[in-house]
């Protein structure tokens, strides 16, 4: 084992050795770090280069041979046009949409399955919408080891060919992406896989993996912290990972703030929205019936980290908003053509809520505010497709191209 415990949720107990879910009562495992050696923690964050110079805030042991390929350490872009079109002082936009696969499960996998690898794993699973099992599937293929992917039958074609093109073996499920993780609980363990979904639940291992996602940002921005931080909100790993990683930094004494953490989804999918407007507590989160929408990565039924992602946003004093797809849409092109990012649906939302919360004057004029980008629109092109105009086509001809140029100019 390395510089980290996995401790048990529901019963405390603190394991021997790595597991998957708490041997004695089968609940969920944290990890926790001793952060004893602070000025060692400290100038890792300080001088890391990439991902895994992070490695002591990875629940990894000196034995585990690391399955990488340089994911993470993506860009903290300025925005500065859309601070203008949003009334705000700031805006920045971290694009994970650059990690090897166009996501950041990118991170998440490089853990999970270096560490499947380390337990020997015969053969990992991942139920998914797509972007995870993209990742698994990559790593899994780098590792060496078969993987199983199961996405709904209403995951995007690209995505699927991208799962298939790295080797993986997948499977359509008539349902949710919750349908797919709760129907792979039902058979993982009688046939041997190692379950690297991305939820606590099933892979404590990934949790941390985002945490790194603050690190970075921090780092690039001279240890400067965004009023707000906008994360888009699936199954909630990612903003209780990015949260979790602000606190590392804090008590490290690093940065000297945390940001308000503000969670988003679509209206037609909004679990943690829905609770959060009625002021539930994080254990009340209700299941939504039919997800519907265009922003497919995030339409988790049921968010199995929802509730450490709501728990963030209270302590955090943040939010939780929804949009809908055609605010996501036209926040995407709005990024496209001011910033030239193309960001997938659902890494749009965190674009369109920021929108509409300075329209409600949550979001003031002096703020900051950082958006993730959480994969590239290029995960989903026959969406962008769908609703772009059909460009003009002219024969070989100046004659024709002045006329379609001037017409061009004309309607600008
Ligand atoms: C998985 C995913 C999310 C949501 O992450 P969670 O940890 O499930 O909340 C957001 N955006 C994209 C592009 C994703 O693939
Ligand atoms: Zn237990």
């Amino acid at each position: 084992m390395g510089n980290y415990s996995l401790v048990c949720r529901s019963c405390g107990e603190r394991c021997e050795g790595d597991a998957y879910r708490c041997p004695s009562c089968g609940g969920i495992l944290n990890t926790e770090y001793p952060f004893d050696r602070r000025d060692a923690l400290c100038s890792a964050l300080r001088n890391a280069r990439q991902y895994w110079d992070y490695e002591p805030f990875f629940p990894i042991g000196r034995e585990c041979e690391k399955v990488t390929m340089g994911e993470g350490f993506t860009p903290l872009v300025p925005a500065p046009g859309i601070a203008r079109a949003f009334g705000i002082r700031q805006m920045s936009i971290k694009n994970e949409g650059l990690n090897p696969t166009g996501t950041f499960k990118d991170r998440c996998m490089s853990i999970s399955i270096s560490k499947a690898k380390a337990l020997g794993a015969s053969a990992v699973v991942i139920g998914s919408a797509g972007n995870a099992g993209a990742a698994a599937a990559a790593y899994a293929a780098r590792a060496g080891i078969p993987c199983y992917v199961m996405v709904p039958t209403s995951t995007p074609p690209e995505r699927v060919a991208q799962i298939q093109l790295y080797g993986a073996r997948v499977i359509l499920v008539r349902g949710s992406v919750t349908d797919c993780i709760d129907l792979i609980a039902r058979v993982y363990r009688e046939r041997g896989w190692h379950n690297v979904t991305t939820a606590s639940a099933y892979n404590p291992f990934q949790a941390d993996s985002e945490k790194a996602i603050a690190y970075e940002m921090a780092k690039a921005s001279g240890w400067e912290v965004p009023d707000w931080l906008f994360v888009p909100i699936g199954g909630g790993g990612i903003l209780s990972g990015i949260y979790r990683g602000y606190l590392d930094l804090f008590r490290l004494g690093l940065v000297k703030k945390l940001p308000r953490m503000v969670g988003t989804q679509e209206e037609g999918c909004c679990a943690v929205v829905n609770a959060f407007r009625a002021g539930r507590k994080p254990a009340q989160i209700e299941r939504v019936e039919n997800p519907a929408g265009i922003a497919v990565a995030i339409a988790d039924a049921y968010p199995l980290d929802g509730e450490t992602a709501l728990q963030a946003i209270y302590d955090s004093g943040g939010y939780s908003e929804s949009v809908s797809s055609a605010e996501i849409l036209e926040a995407q092109r709005l990024l496209g053509r001011t910033e030239g990012i193309f960001a997938e649906a659902a890494s749009s939302t965190t674009l369109a809520a920021a929108k509409k919360l300075r329209e409600k004057g949550v979001v003031q004029a002096g703020d900051s505010v950082a958006c993730v980008v959480t994969g590239s629109g290029l995960k989903d092109l026959q969406l962008a497709a769908r609703h772009m105009p059909r460009p003009a086509e002219v024969e070989i001809d100046p004659e024709q191209l002045n006329r379609a140029v001037d017409g061009m100019e004309a309607a600008v």
